[in-house]
């Protein structure tokens, strides 16, 4: 059995995992798979349980190294690293960044090394690679002592883009080339990047900021959880309601998935899917105002690798930038497939 990678995406009720041959180009998994229900009556108790699940499913594999998608990587960390004891404290001490994620990323990184006794671990964080953003484009207009203490536009999806930009590279795009990346699934933000590199990004603090998505409300007025707040709601139960009950689900009414709400004939269903373009067509053009300008637009994640009609509806709405039906527009549109599992098996590789 030749030497294999793991590569493991904890969450709060879910393992996602890929096993890749340790002596191929690893951009193509040998199995992938996912553990559901951790937590749930009927599923998997722990993390830890979930990912004997895990091991049942990989069989007889030997595991040379297991690489983490952990959520956040503060201000310390702007690329990947080997887990050692501090550094699993330190991802430990960012989890009020992340209470949703980071705890979970955590228990993860813990199952793991109780599982692989001695093989190296490595921490991928979403947040490094924007890491790179100029100093201006990571500060809020807040007083400064709040930077300080760690109130920052961070970003996410890091792991996606540095997939594109690797794919982007490997095409040889002009020096200097203004490219913004639309990444569309459930969770959605842009990045506009230049030369490979982060410039500015729709999430900041968190993750719900920027663009609407699946479940989350995007870009939102400070003010409405003061509201909401001076109206006796809990934090918690605020929350809930930004990160899960928002979004194309609560303007639809119906459901968080782009295909139910393109299919569906009802009115709040349409007006979800007109806001998702419009503020689409808006962040686009604050991306592209902090490249001064675009060349490319890329479309990733499950809704822009797979909807046509939302990519016509964003190419239409912003033809004022430049942006013409695939091909024919100023600014060229292309649709790449985002390999975040790679990405975090290829650092795995270098570093294990
Ligand atoms: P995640 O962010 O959880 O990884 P994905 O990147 O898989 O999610 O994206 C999920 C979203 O992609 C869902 O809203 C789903 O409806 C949408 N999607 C997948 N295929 C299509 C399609 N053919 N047309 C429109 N939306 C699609």
């Amino acid at each position: 059995m030749p030497h294999h990678l793991l590569t493991l995406n904890a969450g709060s009720s879910s393992i996602k995992y890929a096993l890749f041959a340790r002596h191929d180009d690893l951009s193509t998994p040998v199995l992938t798979g996912q553990v559901e229900g951790i937590g749930v009556a009927g599923g998997p108790a722990t993390h830890e349980d979930a990912l004997a699940t895990v091991l049942a499913r990989i069989g007889n594999a030997h595991v040379a190294a297991v690489g983490h998608r952990i959520v956040h990587g503060g201000t310390g960390f702007d690329r990947p690293v080997l887990i050692d004891d501090g550094v699993l404290a330190q991802i430990d001490a960012l989890a009020p960044l992340a209470p949703l994620h980071q705890p979970h990323n955590a228990a993860g990184v813990r199952a793991a090394r109780a599982a692989f006794a001695g093989v190296p671990q490595v921490a991928c964080f979403d947040t490094a690679f924007h890491r790179a953003q100029p100093a201006l484009n990571q500060r809020f207009a807040l007083p400064r002592a709040l930077h300080e203490a760690g109130v920052r536009r961070y970003g996410f999806h890091g792991l996606s883009y540095e997939s594109i930009a690797g794919q982007l590279a490997a095409t040889g795009l002009p020096t200097g080339a203004r490219v913004v990346v639309a990444h569309l699934g459930n969770g959605a933000s842009m990045c506009a990047m230049r030369d490979g590199a982060s410039v500015a990004t729709t999430m900041s603090f968190s993750p719900l900021d920027g663009l609407p998505m699946g479940t989350r409300c995007g870009r939102l007025d400070a003010a409405v959880v003061l509201h909401l707040l001076s109206q006796g709601r809990t934090a918690d139960d605020i929350a809930r309601l930004l990160y899960r009950e928002s979004g194309l689900l609560g303007l639809s009414g119906l459901s968080s998935d782009m295909r139910t709400l393109l299919a569906s004939d009802s009115a709040h269903a349409r007006e979800a899917v007109d806001y998702f373009i419009e503020h689409l067509a808006r962040e686009l053009a604050g991306m592209a105002a902090a490249l001064r300008g675009i060349d490319l637009l890329v479309f990733t994640g499950g809704i822009g690798e797979n909807s046509a009609v939302v990519r016509e509806r964003l190419v239409a709405a912003t033809g004022w930038m430049g942006l013409g039906a695939e091909g024919a527009g100023a600014v060229q549109v292309r649709v790449l497939r985002t390999n975040e599992e790679s990405v975090i098996a290829r650092h795995t590789a270098a570093l294990a």
